[in-house]
């Protein structure tokens, strides 16, 4: 089952859920996109139409942001909780040293991906990390990347470009690099490496870890304009449209 936000279909799943169907998309040799969407990412996509379609067409879309539980509520769609993608990576990496999963880090600068590698080898004791790449490459040396990470044939490819380019990434090269999964991760490396710190535990509980991440770095108040429009919207849906009963 999805909910529409806005247009936009998210999963109603939780974390277990989430970690379920991946371990599912990755026993079938076909590859799949997983996508953790906030409520920044609705409001993107309703401007930018190849992010729709690919959001549209992914295989899996998570409720990352606790602004997708509020509207999910508000338009009688209720998500069932946050999937936050630092979360759900850190429970995929838990179940791939039980499965003996491989796994591929693409994104950061290169000293953040590299230490992120060095602590996840540490914390999930066996993983088996088959390549890492940084992700500030230049268009020229695109191919030689995508080269790498077929050359290493990953069940699990965690993409940490930002939105929407790790999305656009992840979609325009999914079948030809021929992984199982792809799931775009944001900031998590930088978390992973411990160049970045998510909110303090009381803060994520009362749903602001976003506004911890614009106190701690201001640079994304711009982005962040996009939170009362989306706000907007959802009341303007749920005032005109009264909040639709679940699809898909
Ligand atoms: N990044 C990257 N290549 C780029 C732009 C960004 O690898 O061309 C990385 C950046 O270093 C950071 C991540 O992508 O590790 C984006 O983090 P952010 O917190 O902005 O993620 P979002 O909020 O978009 O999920």
């Amino acid at each position: 089952m999805k909910s529409s936000i806005l247009g936009v279909k998210i999963d109603q799943v939780t974390m277990e859920e989430a970690v379920a169907k991946i371990a599912a998309m990755i026993a079938e040799p076909k590859p799949h996109l997983v996508i953790t969407a906030n409520s920044e990412m609705v409001m993107a996509a309703k401007r930018d139409p190849l992010l729709y379609e690919i959001i549209e067409r992914a295989d899996l879309v998570v409720p990352d942001g606790i602004g997708l539980i509020w509207a999910g509520r508000i338009l009688n769609q209720p998500l069932p909780e946050r999937v936050p993608g630092v979360e759900l990576m850190e429970a995929l990496l838990a179940e791939g040293v039980r499965r003996q999963w491989r796994v591929f880090l693409l994104g950061a600068e290169p000293a953040v991906v590299e230490q992120a590698a060095k602590r996840i080898a540490v914390q999930y004791n066996g993983i088996n990390i088959v390549g890492t790449h940084h992700g500030f490459f230049k268009r020229e040396e695109q191919q030689q990347v995508l080269d790498k990470i077929k050359g290493s044939h990953p069940d699990i490819l965690f993409v940490a470009l930002g939105v929407p380019k790790q999305e656009k990434f992840a979609a325009a090269h999914l079948a030809s690099l021929g992984v199982p999964v792809a799931m775009g991760v944001g900031g998590s490396f930088d978390i992973f490496a411990g160049t970045a710190r998510r909110a303090p535990y009381w803060m994520r509980r009362i749903g602001l870890e976003w506004l911890y991440r614009i106190l701690k770095q201001p640079t994304r108040i711009r982005r962040a304009a996009a939170l009362p429009q989306f706000a907007f919207w959802v009341f303007m849906e749920k005032l005109f449209l009264g909040g639709k009963a679940a699809d898909g």
